[in-house]
């Protein structure tokens, strides 16, 4: 194709060279300007391992809005020309934290995933050359957003381990990071029931992600390696299961990473951040959380049993963002910290 480019070009250029009459000389040139964009439309239409980008339907706002809907005034959605925004406090309707044996110590406060750092969904997905795999990469930040506007990683921690499989999640597949910043690593198959069968969540390369059945309320149809595949309307999405990868197994959409970021460690921009409050803590040997649960305006006391003793955490915060944290260890020992946002 390159070649037939280029004699076009010879031949154009030595028409021009060999005609006395400009006029003549001009259309020609023009015409071959004209061929050739075409060819290069073509070839770029033909690339991309068979697969089309312009045969991707530009998703529609209000398709992914009805989905974001039942979980408003928690969440709030806007959205451009590009991308569907959703903000969110990261604080879920739904219980958290019970269900967890191996617990890092950290606990859900609110977050500020709102203007600038909202949530970003493309609304023009594009397929990858390759899908990026979730085993390799995006072990760092979210790689879906679910529709009650709470992040969903990678089912992988940071250290490469299945979060769900070692006990770090709790009965609704999330749990908190170094930020205190709730979120899930499974999928949230508990939103159907009050999402029905619309989507639970969207991936950050712009394709939808169901629960266990189809749009249509059937069966889940087989998967692919990306744990999705092209539904009857000619459009791709993902699945949510019960088993590994749980969300998504490699990007089927095109994504850019964080230069900053290595993989596996590396991340999807743009990308919404936790803003920690308390320095980082560490994991509580032998652990299980037993409750959790608001005790005011604010307030949320956690309950951990190591043995047959049991520890708690009662904290609180108020409208200047001060943060008290109460500590009773399994020994009856109390200790509190204050922190100011
Ligand atoms: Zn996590
Ligand atoms: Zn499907």
């Amino acid at each position: 194709m390159t070649l037939a480019i280029v004699l076009i070009f010879r031949k154009a250029i030595s028409n021009l060279n060999k005609s006395t009459y400009a006029p003549t000389k001009l259309v020609n040139l023009a015409g071959c300007l004209v061929l050739m964009t075409l060819i290069t439309y073509a070839c770029k239409k033909s690339t991309d391992n068979g697969i089309t980008n312009t045969s991707i339907i530009k998703t529609t706002t209000s398709f992914i809005d009805s989905a974001y809907t039942p979980y408003k005034p928690a969440i709030s959605t806007r959205w451009d020309d590009n991308y569907f925004y959703v903000a969110s406090g990261g604080i879920p309707a739904h219980n958290m934290m019970v269900g967890i044996t191996n617990w890092q110590q950290q606990v859900p406060i609110p977050q500020f995933y709102t203007g600038a750092n909202s949530w970003t969904i493309p609304l023009q997905p594009v397929y990858a050359t390759i899908p990026m795999n979730t085993r390799t990469n995006f072990m760092k930040g979210a790689i879906a957003i679910a529709v009650n506007g709470i992040p969903i990683f990678n089912a992988l921690n940071n250290r490469g381990e299945d979060s769900y499989l070692i006990g770090e999640l709790d009965n609704w597949g999330g749990h908190c990071g170094k930020g205190d910043d709730y979120h899930y690593h499974a999928a949230p198959l508990h939103l159907s029931t009050i999402s029905g069968l619309k989507p639970i969540a969207f991936a950050l390369d712009g394709f939808a992600v169901y629960g266990s059945k189809e749009p249509d309320g059937s069966t889940m149809q087989s998967l692919d390696t990306c744990h999705g595949h092209i539904y009857n309307n000619g459009v791709y999405h993902y699945h949510g299961t019960s088993n590994y990868p749980y969300v998504i197994g490699a990007m089927k959409g095109k994504v850019t990473t964080d230069p900053l970021t290595l993989a596996p460690e590396n991340q999807i921009l743009p990308q919404a951040f936790a803003s920690p409050l308390r320095p980082a803590t560490t994991p509580l040997a032998g652990a299980s959380i037993t409750a959790f649960a608001a005790t005011g305006n604010n307030a949320y006391k956690l309950t951990y049993k190591i043995g047959s003793a049991f520890g708690y955490i009662d904290y609180r915060w108020d409208v200047t963002n001060k943060y008290t944290f109460i500590y009773t260890s399994i020994t009856g020992a109390v200790t509190s910290s204050n922190y100011q946002r």
